[in-house]
């Protein structure tokens, strides 16, 4: 037996089954078939998700090598690893050294997915649940749904027999649920899309917590009927809807954000951008006039976006300018 075998075993410790333990109470906790989970279960299913997610990705970095889950691998040794005298990598880092090291294929998608569970979790644990329950819901479902994969891909083949056999009961449970959840969510949506959203499908859009196309934006309530949460500061809501759904500008493109100056209303909160549950294609839509400025001419002088009256080439403020 060569030497890197015995210490293997040595420092040998169950962090997948580990990691498939915490999503099994995270589908415990979401997908109960007695109804809506308490804002207890919300909290500790998105505490245990993102436990479930840290354990189950460095589990992957640990089979490269156990230094790539330390956060700076030069201040330790192999007996502080050992007995977890350590700084762990941050979770951005962590998915950058699967990426970048070991050279694994994570999608941009699911790499935000990633971001904002860890986002949500250290929110969550200053401030409490701020979020409504499907929105959690949605999104845990991304989350469950990326760790499945990544399980199925690059952990469970490297599972010895023993593990395989603690773990099998636990993963039907959580393929199970996920699935029940996912339904959950696809039932609901197809309820509100024949009966709330019916004839708003011009103005309803991406809502940016729960990701559902449930948002009716009419510049007041901005109500999400999936969530269900009003978002009524327009500016708010704009710039969450740009960090969730904006599109990152190529060099060279005229507008550096997606996230531009309204002509009519004068606020930032033109989205360029904006799919919409009519299904034919991103509009310019403005979350505080709640209109779709798909008339608009940029202007050849100052770069800004206006609507022409005739055929002038340059905004209103450039004219008055130049007198
Ligand atoms: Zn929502
Ligand atoms: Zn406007
Ligand atoms: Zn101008």
């Amino acid at each position: 037996m060569a030497e890197g075998e015995v210490r293997k075993r040595q420092i040998h410790y169950p962090p997948i089954p580990n990691g498939i333990d915490y999503l099994r109470d995270v589908i415990d906790r979401l997908a109960c078939e007695s109804g809506e989970p308490s804002e207890r279960d919300l909290k500790y299913a998105v505490l245990h998700l993102q436990a479930a997610a840290e354990v189950l990705l460095k589990a992957r970095l640990r089979e490269e090598h156990w230094s790539l889950v330390i956060s700076k691998a030069e201040k330790t040794n192999l007996k502080k690893f050992e007995k977890g005298e350590f700084e762990s990598a941050t979770n951005a880092e962590t998915v950058r050294r699967l990426v970048e090291v070991v050279g694994l294929d994570i999608s941009a998608d699911d790499k935000k997915t990633l971001l904002d569970l860890a986002t949500t979790r250290n929110q969550l644990q200053h401030w409490g649940i701020t979020e409504e329950a499907n929105a959690v819901l949605t999104r845990a479902a991304d989350v469950l749904d990326f760790l499945i994969r990544f399980l199925d891909q690059h952990l469970l083949p490297h599972l010895d027999t023993d593990d395989e056999e603690t773990v099998a009961d636990d993963l039907e449970e959580i393929r199970t649920g996920l699935v029940r959840i996912e339904s959950y969510v696809t039932s609901r949506m197809q309820r509100l899309k024949e009966s709330d959203l019916k004839g708003h499908e011009a103005r309803t859009v991406r809502c940016p917590d729960c990701q559902q196309l449930a948002l009716i934006v009419d510049g007041v309530a901005n109500n999400c009927l999936f969530c269900p949460r009003d978002w009524t500061d327009p500016l708010e809501l704009a710039s969450a809807y740009d960090n969730a759904f904006g599109y990152s500008p190529a060099p060279g493109d005229v507008y550096e954000d997606s996230l531009v100056d309204c002509p009519d209303c004068d606020t930032p909160t033109l989205v360029l951008e904006v799919e919409t549950a009519t299904g034919d294609g991103p509009v310019p839509l403005c979350f505080n006039c709640a209109e779709v400025q798909d008339d608009l001419e940029e202007c050849v002088r100052c770069g800004r976006l206006y609507r022409p009256t005739d055929e002038e080439a340059i905004c209103s403020d450039c004219f008055a300018d130049l007198g």
